[in-house]
């Protein structure tokens, strides 16, 4: 954990639960959140209660930007309601890859701006992800999205409800 002036940057690791740190960090004067959740592993569902709890206490003016969201935490996002407010933001997220030639199994750390974007200003949402790649163990264009994409990307509406 890390603060300058108003700004707070934090890094989660491991699985989400009751125990989670974050979830008792006094939030007073924070106009931006960065939230890491690179290391994140898991969250179960006592730590989706917590987390919908803890986004009810995020002040109104503060900014919450998460980055390196693994895969588990954006399904969350995308399936839950109240998972996020319309101040959070998923600014990158992790996206599983696999190739229909070798089974080789990558991800991709989609980003905000570039691979997707929120709706603002009466434009829709948008997502513009690889539908495919290289696959760097056979070097086929055999590596495809290994999710569905309308479901993943739920959460860029939802959010803003
Ligand atoms: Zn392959």
């Amino acid at each position: 954990m890390n603060r300058t002036g108003a700004h707070l940057h934090v890094s989660l690791e491991g699985a989400i639960g009751e125990n989670t740190p974050m979830f008792t960090l006094p939030m007073e004067n924070t106009q931006e959140l960065t939230l890491d959740l690179g290391k994140v592993t898991y969250i179960n569902s006592i730590g989706v209660r917590q987390w919908i709890l803890w986004t009810l206490k995020i002040p109104p003016d503060c900014a919450v930007k998460m980055v390196n969201c693994p895969f588990v935490f954006s399904s969350q996002a995308s399936m839950v309601v109240g998972f996020m407010t319309k101040n959070m933001t998923m600014e990158s997220l992790w996206l599983p890859y696999a190739c229909e030639n070798c089974k080789f199994e990558d991800s991709y750390l989609a980003k905000r701006g570039t691979d997707y974007e929120y709706p603002s200003a009466g434009q829709p949402s948008r997502v513009s992800i690889p539908e495919q790649k290289t696959c760097p163990k056979c070097k086929t264009d055999n590596l495809e999205t290994d999710f569905l994409r309308d479901k993943v990307f739920k959460f860029l509406n939802l959010a803003r409800l």
